[in-house]
């Protein structure tokens, strides 16, 4: 064995800290009892109208559903409580989030990864990936353009699962990233909150990223059904550990890491067990830490390079289904965050905003260092699979803008504290919406001066006055001071947020 693949080997092994699962387990076992929900599935259905719009009510109140009645809203098929069930997503939504959405862009800092699992165009396994890691000077070449040239204030960082991307390399590139400052037509842009998606991670090195600042971690679970989770992650690589993954965010809130991001690759098993699975998830860190899901994303398997298992996918989700399984999250999980990312065609993204997402991407590039690289928007070999969406975040917000939601760009929550047990409490009670209210105003306004084309203020200034007017009316006690920061943000100053 040569000196790269022993030091590889032995990296792998010291990954899983058996007794960072083994605390956690009862009786021997996880939280997630596959017979279990398999019956709750087949005992609640019905498609009584009382019975449904009881459980409605209750999302409406803004509480986490029970296992139960969450599978009683996946089995509804009569079409008219359909309709009754997306209305209502949307009205949490609204109560909640009101009309603003989030917008973030994936920035990819390495495919390199010791992992194989059957569906990713990262996998050891894949030949024709051309390997790549950004050093540092890339990372902050990247990060320009994302904040100088695009307008970006929030990126989730993407890392593969390798000893030269470990938890070192993690926080050198977090630090770069936050070293960008770059000058705009009126101002400066720069990048408030990185939020990351790795692999899963010890309570130590959780720590070590928490005091580096990430925003939300985020790992996917893929899917919750351990049988289909061990045939398609290979037992002999770190990620086949399904518990080690199913724990990662119960250590992170041990970190005091406490935004974390659930997910699940639709497509790999049944999507009701999956939505199940998601629910349980969050259902137990919320027992055991008084914190849900910060954000919930749920990917469907696309297509990638040299990937023949993405090809025809035995549990392939359609459209239809899809929604259906956006809405249901929408009720179940009232307060947590939804992301749809640019894997998604710009139809179903417009379609899914209105069933209740939060947050998306825009300018989307998923190859290691193709922002700067400026290279063609889809390269197989460079990218973990291929996108649905490549519109620019101009063109996003406009479309946004003209469906009636403001793009914020808002990162004040983390930096004041109003994160884990706090948001949860500010987005049920509707209080957090007052703050970001007000920040979407500002963070959009910085925006549209440094960034937009003609063709999108046009759309937005209407809406921006709208919004100013609604806070005038609604938050008068802060009216004076919010007018006087509008103003020096119009005036070139940036970063002035509640
Ligand atoms: N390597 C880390 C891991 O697997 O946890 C994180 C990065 S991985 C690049 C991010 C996510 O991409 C995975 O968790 C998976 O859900 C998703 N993904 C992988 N292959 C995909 C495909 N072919 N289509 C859509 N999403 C995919
Ligand atoms: Fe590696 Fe993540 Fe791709 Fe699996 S999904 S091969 S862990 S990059």
């Amino acid at each position: 064995m040569g000196l790269n693949a022993t030091k590889t080997l032995k990296w792998e092994q010291s990954r899983i800290k058996e007794q960072e699962i083994s605390k956690y387990l009862k009786a021997g076992r996880d939280f997630i009892d596959d017979s279990k929900i398999e019956s709750i599935l087949k005992r609640n259905k019905t498609q009584d109208k009382k019975i449904i719009s009881d459980i409605i009510s209750k999302s409406l109140t803004i509480q986490t559903l029970t296992m139960d009645e969450s599978a009683y809203l996946l089995n509804i098929e009569d079409k008219d409580l359909l309709v009754m069930m997306e209305d209502a997503a949307l009205k949490v939504k609204k109560k909640v989030y009101d009309n603003r959405i989030v917008t973030f862009a994936p920035l990819y800092m390495s495919n390199m990864c010791v992992n194989d699992c059957l569906y990713c165009g990262f996998r050891k396994s894949n030949l024709s990936a051309q390997r790549r890691l950004l050093g540092r000077e890339e990372v902050v070449k990247e990060t320009e353009v994302l904040a100088g040239s695009i307008g970006h204030k929030r990126l989730i960082a993407v890392y593969g699962e390798h000893y030269l991307t470990d938890t070192d390399y993690i926080e050198e590139t977090l630090r770069a990233i936050y070293s960008v400052k770059v000058k705009t037509k009126n101002g400066f842009g720069a990048i408030r909150r990185v939020n990351i998606n790795a692999a899963p991670l010890a309570i130590a090195d959780l720590k070590r990223l928490h005091n580096a600042g990430i925003g939300t971690y985020q790992v996917f679970q893929e899917t919750y059904h351990h049988a289909t989770y061990a045939s398609v992650h290979p037992q002999d690589t770190i990620k086949g550990d399904y518990r080690w993954r199913l724990y990662s965010m119960h250590r992170a809130m041990e970190a005091g890491v406490d935004d974390v991001g659930l997910g699940v690759l639709f497509g790999l098993y049944d999507w009701k067990f999956d939505v199940m699975g998601l629910v349980a998830h969050t259902r137990d860190l919320e027992e055991k830490f008084k914190i849900g899901a910060h954000t919930i994303s749920f990917p469907r398997l696309e297509p990638a390079e040299n990937t023949p298992f993405t090809e025809n996918p035995m549990y392939k989700v359609s459209d239809d289904d899809f929604k259906k399984l956006i809405t249901v999250i929408r009720l179940a999980v009232p307060h947590t965050g939804m992301i749809i990312t640019a894997r998604e065609n710009s139809k179903i993204r417009t379609e899914a905003i209105r069933l209740g997402i939060t947050q998306t991407d825009a300018s989307t590039r998923i190859g290691v260092g193709s922002y700067s690289d400026n290279y063609s928007d889809q390269d197989g070999s460079r990218q973990q699979f291929y996108l649905g969406d490549t519109r620019s975040l101009d063109e996003v917000i406009r479309e946004l803008a003209g469906m009636g939601y403001i793009t914020s760009f808002c990162t004040a929550g983390y930096r004041c504290g109003r994160t884990g047990e706090n948001i949860m409490r500010l987005l049920r009670t509707g209080e957090e919406g007052k703050f970001c209210k007000l920040n979407a105003v500002l963070t959009f306004r910085e925006w549209l001066d440094d960034f937009a084309t003609e063709e999108t203020r046009k759309v937005s200034e209407p809406l921006l006055s709208r919004e100013i007017n609604d806070i005038k009316h609604q938050m008068p006690g802060i009216y004076e001071e919010f007018e006087r920061y509008y103003h020096r943000i119009k005036n070139g100053e940036r970063d002035l947020y509640f």
